[in-house]
């Protein structure tokens, strides 16, 4: 007899890798706009994979060696861009995937990047501040070679944040021994960053929400929304949406959820949160992020890790609409079945695209030596974002096509055009 557990293995091996999905999507989407498979073979890996090993002495003496990645999928719009993240879980495949994504993201926003993406197999919440500091320094001496302002842009990611960019950010200046602030975004205002980029990914997400609710004829006014995650996505958005008039009835971290159909009190929770984002170890009152995912809601934001919407559950979510703020938090199959039951789903690379338009504004203002308010950004993000979205629901309804498809067909779109007028292909 088939136990249930065996049929599990099996499912999950039919489970299609992050990397493998988006090069699925990439490939129907190349498809749909007429291209042969040469510019598949050309897209569907990045065109250069730095993998460095850095020796970091810890605070106790030792020197332990750290494994890092440095991915830059193309480049035939202009320079690479993409942040870095630090995670034990990093991968050579996750870094590959994610800076495919990063070229999409600025495909769809319209910005004169290519994609890139590094990470650093590490763990910072077991790390000291200097620890850490050794480390970004080191990263940046192993990686210098191929990276700079006109290159390749890193930014910050999952538990990488304006500190560790400032640090970074100083070491390649001396590398190169004149002040570069235009190598790195995500800097802390006196170093050169700019204002609204801490909270531009949120910001970015909130404008897709508003949009959405829009196109579902409902009203953010007094609307459920469960935001999966806490961190810097997750928590901006949270304040936002409270501001706006909507009821958070959900948030989740790595360690449990919270719901409260009345609403959750976010203003205390964005006081006791930690800066890794975790705040539910303060509650005995906890249900699973998975129960959190299928509980009452107008509005799902995923804004934790992947693969959380799923065969399993895709059924059994209740939100109409679903904003993707994480990368790639619902896979391909579980997008069908929920295009199926008429949801609406804003994808990942639309709906977190806002981080890297701001970074596109910062690398602007450090080019330029002439520095923007806060409105000015705001209003030039609220454009970008607005026209992308409203792109990608038409190129949707005219090829009858998900909006998944329909935003990775403009993300890749201009990548090709650019790549074959260079006669690459
Ligand atoms: N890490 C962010 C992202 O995945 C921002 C990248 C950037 O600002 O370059 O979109």
């Amino acid at each position: 007899m088939i136990t249930t557990k065996e049929v599990k293995k099996e499912e999950n091996k039919n489970v299609l890798s992050l990397f493998q999905s988006t090069q699925r999507v990439i490939q129907e989407a190349l498809h749909k706009l007429g291209y042969k498979d040469d510019m598949f073979e050309l897209l569907k890996e990045p065109i250069r994979m730095l993998t460095v090993r850095i020796p970091v002495r810890m605070d106790n003496g030792e020197v332990k060696i750290f494994t890092g990645y440095r991915a830059q999928h193309n480049d035939a719009i202009g320079p690479t861009k993409g942040g870095i993240r630090f995670h034990p879980e990093v991968t050579e495949e996750e870094v590959k995937a994610l800076s495919i994504w990063m070229s999409l993201k600025c495909g769809i926003v319209d910005l004169p990047y290519g994609g890139g993406k590094g990470g650093i197999v590490c763990d910072p919440r077991s790390m000291s501040f200097r620890e850490l500091e050794r480390l970004s320094r080191g990263y940046v001496r192993a990686i210098s070679q191929i990276v700079g302002p006109t290159k390749d842009i890193p930014a910050p990611d999952v538990f990488t944040n304006s500190q560790i960019m400032a640090w970074m950010m100083d070491e390649y200046s001396r590398i190169r021994e004149f002040d570069s602030p235009g190598f790195i975004t995500g800097k802390p205002l006196v170093l050169g960053g700019s204002h609204g980029r801490e909270s531009a990914t949120a910001r970015g997400v909130t404008i897709c929400i508003e949009e959405a609710v829009k196109k579902k004829g409902l009203t953010l006014q007094g609307a459920r929304v469960i935001i999966q995650g806490f961190g810097n996505a997750g928590s901006f958005l949270a304040s936002f949406m409270h501001e706006m008039g909507a009821k958070v009835v959900g948030i989740s971290d790595a360690y449990g959820a919270l719901y409260d159909p009345d609403g959750l009190d976010i203003d205390y929770l964005l006081s006791k949160r930690d800066s890794f984002g975790t705040v539910t170890n303060l509650f005995k009152q906890t249900i699973s992020n998975e129960e959190l995912l299928k509980s009452e809601c107008d509005i799902l934001v995923p804004a934790a890790i992947s693969n959380q919407i799923t065969v399993d559950n895709a059924h059994e979510i209740k939100a109409e609409i679903i904003v993707e703020a994480a990368n790639g938090p619902t896979t391909l199959e579980a997008t069908k079945i929920l295009t199926e039951r008429g949801k609406f789903l804003v994808p990942d690379v639309l709906a977190s695209s806002g981080g890297v338009t701001v970074s596109y504004f910062e690398w602007v203002q450090n080019n330029q030596g002439y520095y923007w308010d806060e409105e000015e950004i705001d209003k030039k993000l609220r454009a970008i974002m607005k026209h992308s979205f409203e792109n990608i629901c038409q190129l949707s309804q005219k090829h009858q096509v998900d909006m998944r498809l329909a935003a990775y067909m403009v993300g890749v779109r201009r990548m090709a055009e650019a790549s074959r007028l260079r006669g690459w292909i």
